[in-house]
């Protein structure tokens, strides 16, 4: 298999009968061999009787559907263990991506890239509430990680399939793939791709997205860099700030003892008393750290979603 689509689908009606077109009339004359992983997130719409309809006609069509709603990223981590195409293409499924950028996506890994990232240069959303916080957003995340990238929130994007293995997605993390991937010797390049004004439907998000991404951020922010150090981060700081405290320490004593200072009311004390409480507290924390990124790794073998049921797939 060449080519895996993955598409979350949440109360998407009107718009499944027109991305299945899109996507056929896009692969239709590739050459490809290719599987289109519609996942439906727990819809309360017609969406998961469109998909059946789909895939009882079409063996390409492989369907998933949750007991519930799990959200985005839950629905395209389910399409991304399910996939077994080379490359994994993910896709909104409310027709603003367009298939036809696929091939061209697929090129670029071709050129020897692992990660191929859309890039919504003439994105059609609002200005205030969408486009403005995603170019906040956009900043972050590249100054955070390291991977400079104008459009983290386009979903649409390619992946050679052996980036993902490893890669846990939860929250809002699915956007933050190319930079986990990178950490581990990706290459990631960005690509200009169309995209248009929902027709039909609503967006299922608002402004406070925003803030979810800004959370999630900070725990890629902390598996890139702290994720099996924090100890060595706080603990390095304890060592110096317990130091700095037995040197004051130190200093107070050879005062007392010779050269005979009141340490009444004397701020020396009270530095030393700070640092060495300090230094303890760094330490701790570290250790506090150390357990939690362990606690984290050990957890992740939670499922983010359940699966109801699977059609044309094994
Ligand atoms: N989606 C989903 N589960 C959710 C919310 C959204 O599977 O809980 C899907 C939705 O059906 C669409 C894609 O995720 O295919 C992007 O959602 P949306 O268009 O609402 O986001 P926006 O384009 O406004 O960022
Ligand atoms: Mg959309």
């Amino acid at each position: 298999m060449d080519l895996s689509i993955v598409v979350p689908i949440y109360n998407e009606e009107e718009n499944v009968p027109a991305l299945y077109k899109k996507v056929c009339e896009a692969l239709e004359s590739s050459g490809l061999e290719y599987e289109l992983i519609l996942v439906d997130d727990g819809s309360s719409d017609g969406s998961l009787a469109a998909l059946k309809l789909i895939a009882s006609r079409d063996q390409h069509v492989k369907v998933i559907s949750f007991r519930r709603n799990f959200g985005q990223t839950a629905a395209m981590a389910a399409g991304f263990n399910a996939a077994c195409g080379r490359v994994v293409v993910p896709m909104d499924g409310d027709l603003q991506n367009d298939p036809s950028d696929i091939p061209r996506l697929l090129s670029k890994i071709e050129e020897g890239y692992d990660v191929v990232s859309g890039w919504r240069k003439d994105r059609q959303d609002t200005f205030i509430n969408r486009k403005l916080p995603s170019v906040i957003a956009n900043y972050l995340i590249s100054r955070m990680t390291g991977v400079y990238l104008h459009d983290y929130g386009c979903t649409l994007k390619a992946y050679r399939r052996e980036v993902l293995d490893g890669i846990n997605l939860y929250g809002e993390m699915h956007r933050f793939v190319p930079a986990l991937a990178s950490q581990v010797g990706a290459k990631v390049a960005e690509l200009p791709v169309k995209h248009y004004p929902r027709l039909y439907g609503t967006s299922k998000y608002g402004i406070s997205r925003t803030m979810r991404v800004i959370l999630d951020l900070m725990t890629v922010k902390f598996l890139l860099t702290y994720s099996t150090k924090p100890i060595q981060l706080f603990g390095k700081w304890g060592i110096y700030t317990l130091g700095a405290g037995f040197l004051s320490g130190a200093a107070t004593i050879y005062m007392k003892l010779f050269e005979h200072m009141s340490m009444n009311r004397n701020p020396l004390l009270i530095l030393t008393a700070f640092l060495l409480f300090m230094g303890v507290q760094f330490i701790v924390l570290g250790l506090l750290g150390e357990l939690n990124a362990r606690t984290y790794y050990e957890a992740q073998s939670k499922p983010i979603y359940v699966v109801k049921e699977k059609i044309n797939l094994g």
